[in-house]
């Protein structure tokens, strides 16, 4: 399991999203607060940003709470439209920054948070590694982001303890999916966190219920926030 995040609005630095958040990402990579599934984050991170519509990577397999290089350039790198994780490897699955989320096409930025068994994923030519969530992303790139809820409940079908969390951005939107774990909403006066847990006690944040796909829209303080439910079979 792992901790994801995703901010649409105006241009903030990473370093105000994951680091300095009392409980952001960084703390969550050591003392997550209501991961249910693994007690810390220690595999692997990885942060995305859009520079206009080039999603932009930087993915490491290695504790976040280590790195000395991204703690000084985060301040610098500044977005209006980013994914970033911590991760906690699921047991025979490979350590290294390749199957560290983000994920991308080219066009997307994902993150998954749960683990499904993948027996149940294609083989795909364009997966990123071998684990299940490079399966995965590659599964849902292919089908396509329109699809995501139907992929997702299409896959929970074949695997039914499947936990499938996806936090998933363009540039100019976010998608994210519940299934299995958790995930809040922020909205602030200058854009909208989507995020594992809560990186601090600001009362705003709002839990979102299990089994929902999430769409966020719109220009920093007038995002529109929605939510559909999905339907299990
Ligand atoms: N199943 C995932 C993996 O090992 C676990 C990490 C996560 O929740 N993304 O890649």
């Amino acid at each position: 399991m792992c901790r994801h995040l995703a901010w649409l609005g105006a241009p903030v630095s990473l370093a105000s999203l994951m680091l300095e958040p009392p409980s952001g990402l960084l703390v969550q990579s050591y003392a997550p607060r209501r991961q249910k599934h693994g007690l810390m984050n220690a595999d692997g991170w990885g942060a995305g940003f859009f520079d206009g519509t080039l999603p932009r990577r930087w993915r490491s397999a290695a504790p976040l709470w280590g790195d000395a290089s991204f703690a000084s350039v985060a301040p610098a790198l500044v977005s209006g439209c980013v994914v970033a994780a911590v991760r906690s490897a699921t047991v025979g699955m490979p350590i290294e920054p390749s199957a560290s989320a983000p994920f991308t096409d080219g066009t997307w930025l994902l993150s998954h948070n749960g683990v499904v068994d993948r027996a149940v994923l294609p083989l795909s030519a364009h997966a990123e590694s071998t684990n299940d969530s490079a399966l995965l992303a590659a599964l849902i790139f292919d089908r396509g982001m329109d699809a995501l809820g139907d992929t997702i409940t299409g896959v929970a079908a074949d695997a039914p303890n499947a936990r499938l969390n996806i936090l998933a951005a363009n540039g100019s939107r976010l998608v994210a999916t519940t299934w299995g774990d958790t995930l809040s909403v922020l909205r602030r006066a200058d854009g909208v966190v989507l995020a594992s847990e809560p990186y601090d006690d600001d009362p705003s944040w709002q839990e979102i219920p299990d089994r929902h796909l999430v769409t966020v829209d719109g220009a920093a303080g007038d995002a529109r926030v929605e939510l559909t439910p999905l339907k299990g079979s």
